[in-house]
């Protein structure tokens, strides 16, 4: 049991200014006003300095193991960028895929992050390092093929659900990536396992171009009539969608994860939140892989999404501070699976954050505001995933920080070598 005392506290709903958390196993006791606390028991007493209490943050699309991929081909163009990184990725083998992991989670720790919905290469080498550390995570494996679709099967038998951590989801690269058996293998399996899909859409106007070309219709209504969006579904980026896309991801409840910081990087442009929230579309928030971010630090992408938000509307109006909460908090962690997670009440699940009470830079009135305008990943000082502290000032609690950075530079230098 965990008391947080003497915290500002934003519940994802309310806030408080004299707040209190208490926690109970994996599970919030109660989350409100310090003068309302129940008894509190013999729980262990943590004094929040004054500092903002909040939900942890969710991750909606990311490449975990791309942290040891940083900075390459920065500043190219999304084709070049791609051809520099893809020739590294071939170099990845599991123990490099570990690290990185690791690492990448060890990044995400620090700056908030409590779950994170990742697609990549070789997923149980992750899933690994997930379980090691603490954090929640929906893993998917990037598949362009029937194989790669197929080998989630095993990967969800063993790992869905561990430790009411892990989800495993199907992932499908993208639609210029794969053929339309692909598409279709992976509706299939999805359906027959019981689980989502996790796929990039729409990310640049040459891809809704080729797909036209391909298809004779635009990436949303080429998988709807594939059937995708009969499952659950996390799509990545939909930055160049029209009205009818709009209408198909909302009726079909797909949750689009937006990454304002790698369209801006790879100038693939800036997608139409505000008009995708109108059409009724479910959007979190993701931070995608930290070599077109290039960190991995979601209180910058909430900053990024409010002022992308503002400047496309002409609009200072647009996507206020707690909305953009809770397209980083409950939005991402209910497409994930973790329909606990994502706020603070009686019975949620323990996934939460403290920042810094002395940040000059947080001395904002009110909490959401001083949140998405002013915080940045360097003012965590707890995060707690599933009642656990896994980072506290400066400290890792299931990591070992040191072999880890080792670990990371070594893996780095391998992929480089080939
Ligand atoms: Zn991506």
């Amino acid at each position: 049991m965990y008391l947080f005392k003497n915290i500002r506290l934003y519940t994802g709903e309310a806030s408080y200014e004299r707040g209190a958390v208490l926690t109970d196993g994996d599970n919030v006791l109660y989350a409100g006003d310090e003068s309302a606390l129940p008894e509190a028991g013999d729980a262990e007493v943590i004094d929040g300095r004054g500092g903002i209490c909040m939900p942890g943050l969710s991750n909606a699309h990311s490449h975990a193991p791309m942290v040891l991929l940083r900075g390459e081909g920065a500043d190219l163009p999304l084709a070049e960028w791609l051809a520099c990184v893809q020739k590294l990725e071939e170099n990845f083998t599991p123990e490099t895929i570990y690290s990185g992991t690791m690492l990448a989670i060890m990044e995400m720790l620090r700056g908030g992050i409590t779950s994170f919905a990742d697609m990549y290469f070789e997923c149980t080498d992750m899933i690994r390092a997930v379980l090691d550390s603490g954090i929640r995570a929906n893993i998917s494996r990037g598949s362009t093929s029937i194989e790669g679709i197929e080998s989630h099967r095993a990967l969800h038998r063993e790992f869905d659900g561990a430790e009411g951590r892990v989800r495993v989801f199907v992932g499908l690269h993208a639609e210029y990536t794969s053929d339309e058996t692909v598409a279709r293998t992976a509706v299939e399996c999805a359906k027959k396992l019981g689980t989502g899909i996790h796929v990039h859409l729409s990310e640049s106007a040459p891809e809704v171009a080729g797909c036209f070309e391909r298809h004779g219709m635009t990436p949303p209504e080429y998988f709807d009539r594939v059937g995708l969006f009969g499952v659950p579904t996390i799509a990545a980026h939909c930055v160049h969608l029209s009205d009818g896309d709009m209408d198909i991801l909302a009726a079909r409840g797909v949750t689009a994860a937006h990454c304002p910081a790698s369209n801006m990087y790879l100038a693939s442009g800036v997608a139409k939140v505000t008009k995708m929230r109108q059409h009724g579309v479910c959007v979190a928030i993701g931070t995608d892989g930290a070599a077109s971010n290039n960190t991995l630090d979601m209180f910058r992408e909430m900053r990024l999404a409010a002022f992308a938000a503002k400047v496309t509307e002409g609009s200072a109006s647009a996507l206020p501070a707690r909305d953009v909460i809770n397209m980083a908090t409950s939005v991402g962690a209910r497409a994930m699976g973790f329909e606990r997670a994502g706020v603070l009440s009686a019975g949620s699940a323990a996934d939460l954050i403290l920042l810094d009470g002395e940040a000059l830079h947080l001395n904002a009135t009110d909490i959401p505001t001083a949140i998405v305008y002013s915080a940045n990943a360097a003012d965590v000082r707890l995060t707690m995933v599933g009642g656990k502290i896994l980072y506290r000032d400066g400290e890792y609690l299931t990591i070992d920080a040191n072999k880890t950075v080792c670990e990371g530079r070594d893996a780095a230098r391998i992929l480089r070598k080939g």
